[in-house]
């Protein structure tokens, strides 16, 4: 299922991009975020080509929201080390596989809720964050228990900027052992996200970490199945090298006035079925043009 999100200043043109790749072994499926597809929903202008939405740095840094969310933690006003712990070990799933060298790395907390890019402010002052939305949930009219926007340039799908909300104003969520029950598990929800983050889209295999369903409870995903490692270390393989020049023709660095694209995803309980936790791939492209 998927669905525009919302319109916003400017033509909304592009919406979500999938490409099934398919290996060898039967269970193990992974989808590449796309910047755009030739048919259908989000489909490439005349001439475009799609490419795979990617990172052209090893090291990607993140913060997580000096606040955390005191929902998860009702005796601190602020994020707690468990907290921080719970968002580690989701990272290290990805982090620790021997098949890629390719890292995301906690630079500490931050004040700042913005999720997006902002073109106004330096390339490297747009930092990736994880918030709780304790209070409201920001995205009117779409009921999302995570949702994350990954922000690339359509011209060759090299990422911006990557933010995690997580909307603990709706959803009950825990980071405890035991997630029984009709609760959302923090980890397996952000081990999730962060596929995202990365640039993968849902897996079509069940058991994987990307899978587009999960139940209530689960915590199966917290950690990684053979599909999802396949689809981290077919973007990021051992050896390559992450400077866009080498990767990418014709590489322009960005300009203040280059055209970007803005992804979204969520994950949502399905309404019809309180059994079934629903995850939704929602890509809204926001295409800028040039002033
Ligand atoms: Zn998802």
């Amino acid at each position: 299922m998927s669905r525009p999100l919302r319109s916003s200043a400017g033509p909304v043109i592009a919406l979500a991009a999938l490409m099934v790749v398919s290996l060898p072994t039967a269970q193990a499926e992974f989808v590449q975020t796309m910047t755009c597809q030739p048919s259908g929903f989000n489909r490439c202008e005349p001439g475009e080509e799609p490419k795979p939405v990617r990172w052209y740095k090893q090291f990607v840094p993140y913060r997580v929201h000096d606040l955390g969310s005191p929902s998860l933690h009702p005796d601190s006003p602020d994020i707690t080390d468990d907290l921080k712990e719970s968002v580690f070990s989701s990272f290290d799933e990805w982090n620790n596989q021997d098949c890629s060298e390719f890292e995301m790395v906690y630079e500490g907390t931050t004040p700042s809720d913005f999720t997006g890019y902002n073109q106004n402010i330096a390339h490297e002052d747009n930092i990736n964050v994880l918030v709780w939305r304790d209070d409201q949930w920001p995205h009117a009219g779409y009921q999302a228990v995570a949702l994350t926007t990954v922000t690339y340039r359509p011209s060759n799908g090299e990422i911006l900027s990557a933010d995690i909300e997580f909307n603990t104003a709706d959803y009950v969520f825990t980071d405890t052992e035991d997630s029984a029950g009709a609760i959302i598990d923090f980890r397996n929800t952000l081990t999730h996200e962060i596929g995202h983050f990365l640039g993968l889209d849902h897996s079509p295999n069940p058991a994987a970490t990307m899978f587009a369903t999960a139940p209530p409870g689960e915590i199966a995903k917290r950690e990684l199945h053979p599909a999802d490692i396949e689809g981290l270390c077919h973007i990021y393989p051992l050896g390559q090298s992450f400077d866009p020049e080498d990767n990418i023709e014709d590489y322009v660095p960005l300009q203040p006035d280059g055209r970007e694209r803005r992804g979204w995803c969520s994950s949502t309980p399905s309404t019809p079925s309180p059994a079934l936790v629903v995850l939704v791939l929602v890509v809204l492209g926001l295409l800028r043009t040039r002033r």
